[in-house]
């Protein structure tokens, strides 16, 4: 049924306007046998929708225990790759192919590669925001979860390579005194928040506690009060008992970190050139409730992997998993 659709014919294939979406995508995901996983970035109403909600490290962890015959990964192209690079046996959706990520793409493997050869004698750290030709030339995968561990799990003395994320490198860089040669990527939500604009929330609200992401540019770190994760930068939220909290990261998690305190107030950290007040990363929000169910009913757009480079980003993501389930992360 699916052979004659095209992926850009596919996003246009409208949805009966009398359908019960929420139940309808329920019923094809038990007939199918299939786990949804989201990422924190998502739309409420995907997160609400999900078997299981989290951030890069958590979906990873999630794809490789399923017992599911399909995943349909609700977040961006990479977090699709990484299912796959884990489950080859198992078929793994991403409601809109579209749906890529400007760290990743500041990334060119070939460019990459060229780096690595002129630091000869380094281990190759890269965030899991990357392709998976950019993770079969890597020797470790790390998220904002695990990286700074993964860095100190290596003796100081040894040279690294850290890619793609410059804030999240320099960042690791200041709290474990390394000097890590890093690669010069960034992704275009986290660069984009306005120092002044945040400053002049915190006048305005100046109980709130600044939750920022390690993608953020060095200025913004320096005036947060708690940095890490999305899934950090939650658990903090969640257990403080301050009741206002800018956030800067994508807006995405202000519905987790709302719905877990719904007697907080959370404000997103705006962007520099927006008249927007929150910050919303472009490619998240291609997914949509539409794309999700006609994802699940016509079993496309999924995710294909070249096993050479696949046999080679295994090793690397499955050294991180190892790692983490061994730090209890
Ligand atoms: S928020 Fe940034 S790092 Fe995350 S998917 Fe979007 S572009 Fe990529």
């Amino acid at each position: 049924m699916t052979k004659n659709i095209s992926p850009a014919g596919f996003l246009n294939i409208p949805v009966p306007r009398d359908l019960d979406i929420k139940k309808a995508i329920s019923d094809l995901r038990k007939e199918k046998n299939v786990i949804i996983l989201a990422h924190y970035y998502q739309t409420g109403e995907i997160q609400d929708i999900a078997d299981f909600v989290g951030d890069s490290l958590a979906l990873a962890q999630w794809a490789s225990k399923t017992t599911a015959d399909v995943i349909v990964l609700c977040g961006v192209h990479f977090m699709g790759e990484t299912a796959k690079i884990l489950c080859p046996e198992k078929r793994v959706f991403v409601p809109d192919l579209n749906a890529g990520c400007s760290l990743a793409d500041s990334c060119p493997a070939d460019e990459f590669e060229k780096f690595i050869k002129a630091h000869p004698g380094h281990i190759v750290i890269s965030y899991v925001n990357t392709t998976a030709a950019v993770k079969a030339l890597t020797d470790v995968v790390v998220t904002s979860t695990n990286a700074r561990q993964i860095v100190e799990s290596f003796p100081p003395e040894t040279p690294i390579i850290f890619g793609p994320d410059r804030n999240l490198g320099n960042y690791i860089n200041s709290i474990t005194g390394r000097n890590m040669a890093l690669w010069d990527g960034a992704c275009h939500v986290h660069e984009q928040f306005s120092l002044e604009k945040i400053i002049k929330l915190k006048k305005e609200y100046p109980n709130a506690l600044l939750l920022a992401h390690p993608e953020c540019k060095s200025v913004i770190l320096k005036l947060a009060d708690h940095i890490g994760s999305t899934a950090s930068l939650l658990k903090f939220a969640t257990n403080s008992g301050n009741k206002e909290f800018i956030v800067a990261t994508e807006s995405g998690i202000l519905h987790e970190m709302q719905k877990k305190s719904p007697d907080k107030t959370f404000i997103p950290a705006p962007p520099n050139d927006s008249t927007c007040a929150c910050n919303e990363c472009n490619f998240m929000r291609l997914n949509t409730m539409e794309k999700l169910y006609n994802c699940l009913k016509y079993e496309m757009p999924e995710i294909f992997v070249d096993e050479e480079i696949r046999k080679k980003a295994v090793r690397p993501i499955e050294r991180m998993l190892e790692i983490s389930a061994k730090l209890n992360l």
